[in-house]
């Protein structure tokens, strides 16, 4: 017997898969979300979340959600890791949110998770099974059938995959090779605030701070209204060779050069777990023939713009905007969807990986970098316009400025 046909199906319940199913909801659409995890859950630490998804964010409803725990740090700041020294500041008060519309935050996770959870719950409109990890796709031409492990099939004329970095359905649709190892580790997690203020490792209390140095960074920021500060310590394990094998030794080794404020970080941060870093270079073709993709599944990035579940976030609206203007025609809706998102998305992969190379460059280059930072004016924001001011639902961004200027201060 086949399976019922469903009018939306969504693989995986992230933050795309489950913003995707919240979208599509808030037009009036069922949708039915299959995610292998047990339980609808986010794991990991904080998140930041820039306008570009808070603008997306306010329109499904959930950005006063999401914000009541959230941090809204004051400045981001680059400091030199070596000799605790400020590069540069960018200033997220008041003028930023004047100019984009939204404050820049930081959120835990879970809590970005929860919020876009229990709005697709209230909805009325989307059926969320757990434990329904997806191992076959059959393509409809439009849509799929798909199975899963316990046996079930799930059949649909409109396929959304949000099933992350390592995406069946893209293996599918696109059929790459596997995402590209940067050679780089994360090791992330929080840690009570006065505990480090109390040891001497909280430098910028009310904002954010990236220290940089030659193939690492570490990252800090408040998160859970200040009470919590989340951390995220990044290495090039293709350098810092030491120890390894031993994930707390060969970080410490690592940093061992860094300023005393950054070391109280290091020694607070939980090395138990890392996570290695991928991405992929931009392609075109995640749609096709009513099968789309969404998130990390279709672009994903290294996270030194902070910009991954953003853009899964924007995705949504994107998706949901093409689904109305396409009417009962899918694979027209999918098709349009991705020409509007691959051009934006890939600009964000690539300008990642450059953000990248410029956090971790050594010797003269981190000399010239310095140089060159230190005239870049803190409520300058002409460098992220681009990345900010977009709107993914089409309509007038907050700020006035096009969006012609170059990324990377220079
Ligand atoms: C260290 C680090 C820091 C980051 N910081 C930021 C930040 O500050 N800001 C930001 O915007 N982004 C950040 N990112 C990126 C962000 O975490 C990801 O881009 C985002 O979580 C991607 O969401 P997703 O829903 O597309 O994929 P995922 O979160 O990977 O979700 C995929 C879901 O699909 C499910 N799934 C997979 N396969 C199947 C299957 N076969 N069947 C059913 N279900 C399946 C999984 O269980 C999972 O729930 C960071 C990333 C890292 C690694």
């Amino acid at each position: 017997m086949s399976p019922a046909t469903h009018p939306f199906l969504v693989i995986g319940g992230g933050i795309g898969g489950l913003a995707a199913a919240l979208a599509l909801a808030r037009d009036g659409h069922e949708v039915r979300v299959l995610e292998r995890a047990p339980v609808f859950a986010e794991v990991g630490a904080g998140l930041q979340v820039g306008p570009n998804a808070s603008r997306v964010l306010d329109r499904l409803g959930v950005l006063e959600a999401v914000t009541a725990t959230a941090f809204f740090p004051t400045t981001l700041t680059l400091r030199d890791a070596v000799s605790g020294e400020r590069l540069v500041s960018l200033e997220t008060g008041e003028a930023f949110e004047k100019r984009f519309g939204y404050r820049y935050f930081v959120a835990h996770r879970a809590d970005l998770h929860a919020a876009l959870l229990a709005a697709c719950r209230e909805s009325g409109r989307v059926e969320l099974l757990p434990g329904k990890e997806v191992t076959h796709i059959e393509p409809l031409r439009p849509g799929a059938v798909v199975r899963c492990a316990d046996g079930s099939t799930h059949s649909t004329g409109a396929l959304i995959a949000a099933d992350g970095l390592h995406s069946r359905v893209r293996g599918l649709l696109i059929g790459d090779a596997d995402p590209v190892d940067s050679g780089y580790v994360a090791y992330r997690g929080t840690v009570p605030i006065g505990e480090l203020a109390g040891a001497g490792g909280l430098r910028e209390p009310h904002g954010m701070v990236i220290w940089v140095g030659p193939g690492l960074h570490l990252v800090q920021y408040p998160v859970r209204r200040g009470e919590l500060c989340n951390q995220v310590a990044t290495i090039d394990t293709r350098r810092y060779t030491q120890h390894a094998g031993d994930h707390r030794a060969q970080l410490r080794a690592a940093f061992a050069a860094t300023c005393p404020d950054v070391r109280v970080g290091i020694e607070l941060l939980d090395a138990s777990r890392r996570w290695q870093m991928f991405d992929r270079a931009p392609v075109t073709g995640w749609s096709r023939e009513g099968i789309t993709l969404v998130g990390d599944a279709a672009h994903p990035m290294l996270q030194y713009l902070a910009q991954g579940a953003c853009q899964a976030i924007e995705d949504s609206m994107v998706l949901a905007g093409r689904v109305a203007a396409h009417a009962g025609d899918a694979p027209a809706a999918f098709a349009a969807y991705e020409a509007l998102r691959a051009p934006r998305t890939g600009r964000v992969q690539t300008t990642a990986r450059t953000w990248g190379e410029i956090l971790h460059v050594d010797g003269i280059g981190a000399g010239l970098r310095a140089s060159l930072l230190a005239h870049q004016a803190p409520d300058d924001y002409t460098v992220v316009d681009w990345l900010y001011a977009f709107d993914a639902a089409g309509g007038p961004a907050a700020a006035p400025a096009p969006l012609t200027t170059e990324e990377i201060p220079a």
